[in-house]
């Protein structure tokens, strides 16, 4: 039985006892069955108010999901490619010039350790050895080769 229903039955109590109306007690009753009926209402409209903030929590909360899922997706392929402009992560990433075509080809470890690379603008397969002399070559000019 829900509070309202439980409220009504007091008050259907309350009113079968057949109290004198003019008695000050029966009308304390009655304020007491009227007062339980309005909490169980107010209770009731709360409980719904709750379940929606529920509802739109949940919804929130997937937005969110998919919102992080593009943030980390994005910070992982950054990492996989990543390579420091800013020179931090330099040990970790290389990055060479293609002599045909002058493009920038940016390496990971990885693509590093097989000795060769495809470039993406001219498709010319480029060897490497695993130089740092090469490597440190042109840090400088590479920045204005890249530009777009
Ligand atoms: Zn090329």
């Amino acid at each position: 039985m829900q509070l309202s229903e439980k409220a009504a039955y007091v008050k259907g109590m309350i009113d079968g006892l057949e109290l004198d109306p003019t008695d000050k007690q029966t009308k304390v009753f009655k304020l007491i069955a009227d007062l339980l009926g309005d909490m169980a209402q107010e209770i009731k409209d709360l409980e719904q108010c709750y379940d929606d903030v529920c509802d739109q929590l949940d919804g929130v909360s997937e937005d969110l999901a998919g919102v992080e899922d593009i943030i980390y997706d994005e910070d992982y392929d950054n990492g996989s490619i990543s390579f420091g402009s800013d020179g931090l992560n330099d040990e970790y990433s290389y990055e060479v010039t293609c002599p045909t075509c002058g493009n920038i080809e940016y390496l990971s470890e990885d693509s590093l350790n097989e000795g060769s690379i495809t470039c993406s603008e001219c498709g010319e397969v480029l060897e490497f050895d695993y130089s740092e002399d090469e490597l440190d070559a042109s840090d400088d000019d590479a920045e204005d080769d890249i530009k777009e």
